[in-house]
């Protein structure tokens, strides 16, 4: 043991830390998700599979070895979802800029988030970010069309025959109405909330998108990013919420950029 110890060098020891870097960051991701459960399953038929070998139970051993065997492949189409969740937000780097969501956008936003909200109309708006959502852009209408809170309003009205589903904004433009979303699977979301805050919250946990739900029942406003709903009672909480959202980034960012400038200003000095 001490000699093992003795022998282990530097590199060794930033193995084992990335190593279990890697572990805590996969057990972040699928807290409370169906994927925690699964593991669980896995881990339960390993343990009989072992048993069952010490035991020699042969035919139900060669069973779970016969399983065991295709696990990866298993695995990967258990968890596309996760997985593809995970790379995404590895994928993500300070060095990529956070767009802007100008002061105007929010504005337009919230003006149709609360005038809908008092009349009753479901909505689903989604504002794109630093992830692409061009997969889902492209299950609904294009509309390529200036960001207007009138324009909002009218393709939520229950009479539009593009109030289902969701609607893209980015930039400034609604790139896209009745889009189809992920519905998220995690076990832990309150049974009060339907399939039109599940696809908010699924969409939200897979990228970097921001999302307002108007609730067509209970006329409750919600922020929802990073898996996480926050309920809004009126058009200045909204407002103030969605600008502490969408704040942090651009400090970031910022930073970033302000980092590299006085790299540069520094340069050009010398
Ligand atoms: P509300 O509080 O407004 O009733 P809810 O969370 O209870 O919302 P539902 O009542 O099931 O949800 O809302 C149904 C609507 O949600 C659908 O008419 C459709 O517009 C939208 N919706 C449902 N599933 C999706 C999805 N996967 N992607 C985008 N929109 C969806
Ligand atoms: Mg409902």
């Amino acid at each position: 043991m001490l000699e093992t110890i003795h022998s282990l060098r530097l590199l060794d020891l930033i193995d084992i830390l990335l190593v279990s870097y890697i572990i805590y960051r996969i057990i972040l991701i699928i807290r409370g998700t169906r994927a925690a459960q699964m593991l669980a399953g896995i881990a339960f038929i390993i343990i009989i599979y072992y048993v069952s070998g010490k035991f020699d139970l042969q035919t139900l051993h060669w069973l779970f070895k016969t399983f065991l065997g295709s696990i990866l492949l298993v695995i990967v189409i258990l968890f596309q979802s996760d997985i593809r969740r995970a790379l995404t937000q590895m994928g993500k780097t300070p060095f990529l800029r956070a767009e802007d969501v100008g002061e105007r956008d929010l504005v337009e936003i919230v003006r149709a988030a609360s005038y809908m909200a008092r009349r009753r109309i479901g909505a689903l708006m989604v504002i794109e970010r630093g992830t692409g959502l061009r997969d889902y852009v492209d299950t609904g209408h294009r509309l390529d069309a200036r960001l207007r809170h009138e324009l909002l309003v009218a393709i939520f009205l229950p009479a539009s025959p593009m109030h289902d589903g969701g609607v893209i904004i980015h930039k400034g433009r609604i790139h896209s109405s009745g889009c189809l979303l992920p519905l998220s699977q995690n076990p832990a979301i309150d049974k009060r909330y339907g399939t039109r805050h599940r696809a908010a919250l699924g969409l939200s946990e897979e990228s970097d998108a921001v999302i307002i739900v108007v609730s067509e029942e209970t006329q409750e406003i919600s922020l929802v990013q990073q898996g996480r709903i926050t309920t809004c009672h009126d058009e200045n909480t909204l407002k103030t919420a969605l600008k502490a959202v969408l704040a942090p980034r651009k400090k970031v960012a910022t930073r970033w950029y302000g980092w590299l400038d006085s790299l540069r200003g520094n340069e050009s000095k010398s």
